[in-house]
C-alpha cells in the first residue's frame, strides 16, 4: 500500500492519510489501480484485495505518531456484501485503530443503484464511529437527492475539475458550485490532485477546506511514513 496526505488547507497540517493500493504484476510490473481495480470488480474478483486492504492500511496506521486518520477506498462492490460492515468491524478490533481514525472513501457510483445492502453496511458504519467520504464527486450520476440521504461527512471533488479549473470556466464553476453546495450541509471539500500552485490557489479560493495531490505530496510506501515521522520527531527533539 501507498499513503498520500490529505492537508488542510486552513493550516497546511496533514490531516488524514488516503491508503492506495499497489500491485506488482510478475511480468508486466507496478500497476495502477485503475489497470486492475475495474475487471477485479466486474469479475467479483475485488473481495480478497479489498479486504487486505482494509486489515493492512489499518494495521500500518495504527503505528502512525502523528495518529492521523487514514483513508481506506472500497469498491460498490464490496458495499454490497452483507458481511463487510462486519468484517470492518473486525479489521478494526484486530488492529485496534479507534473507528474515528478511518475513513471510508466510495465512489458515487455506489448511490447510482439504491441498493438495500449497501444502504444497510453505510448506517452501521456510521454507528460504527468510521468516517465516510464520497469520492470523485462530480464524476459520477448521483443526484442531489441521493447525496441528502446518504449523509457523507465529506466530499472530495474529482480531480478532472480541479485540473481543468484553472483553463476552462465551466470546470471553475464546477469547483466553486460543489464547495457552496457542500458549505451548505456542513460538509467539508477535499480538492483532489492538486499538481500547480495556481490549481492549489483556486481551490483555496473557491473556499475548499482540504486538498491532495503530488504538489503537496506524492504517495508513499508505509516505511516512508515512520521515516518522515522520526525526522519530524528528531527536529522536535532539537528544538526543544
Ligand atoms: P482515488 O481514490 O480518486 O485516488 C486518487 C488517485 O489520484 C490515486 O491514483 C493517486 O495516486 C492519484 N493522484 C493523487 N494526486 C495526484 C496528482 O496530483 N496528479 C495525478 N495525476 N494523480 C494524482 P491511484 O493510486 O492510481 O488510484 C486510482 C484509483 O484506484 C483510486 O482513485 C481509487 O478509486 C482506486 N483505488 C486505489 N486503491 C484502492 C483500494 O485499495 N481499493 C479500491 N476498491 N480502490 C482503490
Ligand atoms: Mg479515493
Ligand atoms: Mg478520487
Amino acid at each position: 500500500m501507498e499513503y498520500q496526505p490529505i492537508v488542510d488547507l486552513a493550516n497546511g497540517a496533514v490531516t488524514g492519510r488516503e491508503a492506495l493500493i499497489r500491485w506488482t504484476h510478475p511480468t508486466r510490473g507496478e500497476l495502477s489501480p485503475s489497470a486492475f481495480i475495474p475487471t477485479a470488480e466486474r469479475t467479483g474478483l475485488i473481495l480478497a484485495p479489498g479486504e487486505w486492504a482494509l486489515l493492512q492500511s489499518c494495521k500500518e496506521a495504527v503505528m502512525w505518531r502523528d495518529k492521523a486518520p487514514v483513508a481506506v477506498n472500497v469498491s460498490p462492490v464490496q458495499l454490497r456484501e452483507e458481511t463487510f460492515a462486519s468484517i470492518v468491524a473486525g479489521v478494526l478490533r484486530k488492529t485496534r485503530l479507534p473507528p474515528e481514525r478511518l475513513n471510508i472513501e466510495v465512489t458515487e457510483t455506489v448511490l447510482l443503484n439504491d441498493d438495500i445492502v449497501t444502504r444497510r453496511n453505510i448506517s452501521r458504519l456510521r454507528a460504527l464511529g468510521i468516517g465516510l467520504a464520497l469520492d470523485d464527486f462530480g464524476t459520477g450520476f448521483s443526484t442531489m437527492s441521493t447525496l441528502v440521504r446518504f449523509t457523507f461527512d465529506k466530499l472530495k471533488i474529482d480531480s478532472s475539475f480541479v485540473k481543468e479549473s484553472v483553463h476552462r470556466r465551466e470546470s471553475a464553476a464546477v469547483v466553486r458550485g460543489i464547495v457552496a453546495l457542500a458549505r451548505e450541509i456542513g460538509m467539508p471539500t477535499t480538492a483532489e490532485g492538486i499538481e500547480t500552485e495556481e490549481q492549489l490557489d483556486f481551490v483555496r479560493r473557491s473556499g475548499c477546506t482540504h486538498a491532495q495531490g503530488f504538489l503537496l505530496g506524492r504517495p508513499v510506501q508505509g516505511s516512508e511514513i515512520a521515516r518522515i515521522d522520526e525526522r519530524l520527531s528528531a527536529q522536535s527533539l532539537n528544538q526543544a
